[in-house]
């Protein structure tokens, strides 16, 4: 079933004929014909779309939209609005109250139903993202959780820069630095120039709409603009040329010779979108960067590393080349807590991250995996290159001593390695047992006095 849809209308023909059509297209419609009889079904009901007739028996159908956004809920319902009559003031009314727009009665199929497939396509999306950023807020996670980003870009595209600039008369001035003009020619040069815009308005002729849905069809597919919020700006009466851009993935439908307000409204709609988009998404990112790193030094954690390990164990395998596993823990830690502090200790980790970091190769993996312990995974290394480079970090954290937070004073601080090389027999080896070597060795080195490298034995 693609979607339950609620109509209100007190107008039993309007009903049918609205049923009939969205019932072809496997709707589940449920009909009211009163405000209130609308509001006490959406105190149970959660249907994915409302059609709401611009005349109701008890209220208008402004006030039902007003009625139906100011409910938390009501915020993600899509409105659509119906009416016999259709006037730039109600439109922009309707926007206002809510309504996501407005369909002239007879409604024309055609555009019902690539409005219905683009909202029922935007629906999961939204109901994810209002999830996503109510758990982001309720984590507290202060940056992500920004309202709304203010300067939003936009590019208006048209087949000539002076319709583009046509387009474009009449916005705000709170987006005009931020909105630029171009042809479709030099948009597309100008996409890696500099960061993607968030709005991309693309003007279609009707009467030849084959380049500017190309264009629409280019934005939505393509890394740099394929997050964009589109808002296809149709110049002449076609319904089809509107419904194929709403299904190429434009967000939402204007006329060309539409009110400037419209146009505005609808625009803080998609930017109000997009930045919620954007959210999620960052959001996303940095849960994903939390579960994976050690918020102490930045370092991957464990949870990284052992797949990480395990891939590059693979690629060793498959190319014949060798590669190192090394653990790394620093030597009587405890006492650095105990003398200077916590914090002392807390500073000597991150310094001893950041000079393991600045001291391997870019393909090689530092990692967090305890308290004081680090793991270096290195892909194409044999055990000399391996012990050289043990024998380095070791160097590398024990020569130079560290400094107390604060007192500036010098820590002295040492470091054991104890490293394994692989590669294991066979791919998909668990290479928990070279991670096992590694630690051995490890104990060995302490047990030999500390500040020193021990090679697996099974690697010497
Ligand atoms: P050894 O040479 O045998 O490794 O001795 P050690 O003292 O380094 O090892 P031990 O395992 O006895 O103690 C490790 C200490 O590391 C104890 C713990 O409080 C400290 N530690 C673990 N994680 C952190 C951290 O995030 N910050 C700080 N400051 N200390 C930590
Ligand atoms: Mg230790
Ligand atoms: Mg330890």
């Amino acid at each position: 079933m693609p979607g339950n849809v609620l109509i209100v209308d007190d107008i039993a023909t309007n009903r049918i004929i609205l049923r009939v059509k969205l019932a072809a297209a496997f709707y589940q419609v449920t009909q009211v014909q009163s405000g209130q009889q609308a509001l006490t079904y959406l105190k149970t009901h959660q249907p994915d779309l409302v059609f709401v007739a611009s005349h109701l028996p008890d209220m208008t159908g402004l006030e039902l939209c007003s009625k139906i956004t100011a409910r938390t809920l009501g915020r993600r319902l899509p409105i659509l609005m119906t009416a016999r009559r259709m006037d730039a003031a109600l439109r922009i009314a309707a926007l206002q109250a809510g309504a996501v727009d407005v369909l002239a009665l007879p409604i024309d199929d055609v555009m019902l139903q690539a409005r219905l497939r683009g909202l029922m396509r935007s629906r999961d999306t939204t109901e994810e993202q209002y999830l996503r950023d109510e758990t982001t807020r309720a984590l507290c996670f202060a940056d992500a959780a920004r309202p709304y980003a203010l300067a939003a870009r936009i590019a208006f595209i048209s087949s000539s820069f002076s319709k583009a600039e046509a387009v474009r008369s009449g916005l705000p001035k709170r987006w005009r630095a931020k909105a630029c003009c171009h042809t479709g020619a030099s948009f597309w040069s100008s996409v890696d120039d500099g960061p993607a815009p968030d709005v991309c308005v693309v003007t279609i002729d009707a009467r030849a709409p084959t380049k500017g849905l190309r264009l629409l069809a280019g934005l939505r597919s393509l890394p740099g603009t394929r997050h964009a919020a589109i808002l296809a700006v149709v110049e002449g009466s076609n319904p089809q040329c509107g419904a194929d851009a709403l299904d190429l993935g434009a967000n939402d439908l204007i006329s060309e010779d539409a009110d400037r307000q419209e146009m505005n409204l609808r625009l803080d709609r998609l930017i109000a979108q997009k930045n919620m988009a954007d959210r999620v998404r960052q959001s996303v990112e940095c849960g994903l960067r939390a579960a994976l790193t050690d918020p102490l030094t930045g370092l991957y954690n464990r949870r990284y590393a052992m797949p990480h390990l395990g891939r590059m164990a693979d690629i060793a395998v498959s190319n014949g080349r060798g590669f190192a596993v090394m653990v790394a823990d620093l030597d009587h830690f405890k006492t650095i807590n105990d003398r200077h502090g916590h914090a002392a200790g807390d500073a000597v980790l991150m310094e001893v991250a950041q000079r393991l970091r600045d001291n391997v190769r870019p393909d090689d993996l530092v990692a967090r995996i305890g308290g004081e312990e680090f793991l270096i995974a290195m892909p194409d290394t044999d055990k000399q290159q391996a012990q050289a480079t043990a024998s380095r970090l070791c160097r590398v954290v024990g020569t130079r001593p560290f400094a107390a937070p604060g007192t500036g004073a010098a820590l002295p601080v040492t470091m054991s390695v104890g490293v394994a090389v692989g590669p294991r027999t066979a791919p998909g080896t668990p290479v928990e047992a070279l991670l096992e070597q590694a630690d051995r060795a490890l104990y060995g080195a302490k047990a030999c006095g500390r500040n020193q490298v021990t090679l697996s034995q099974t690697a010497a």
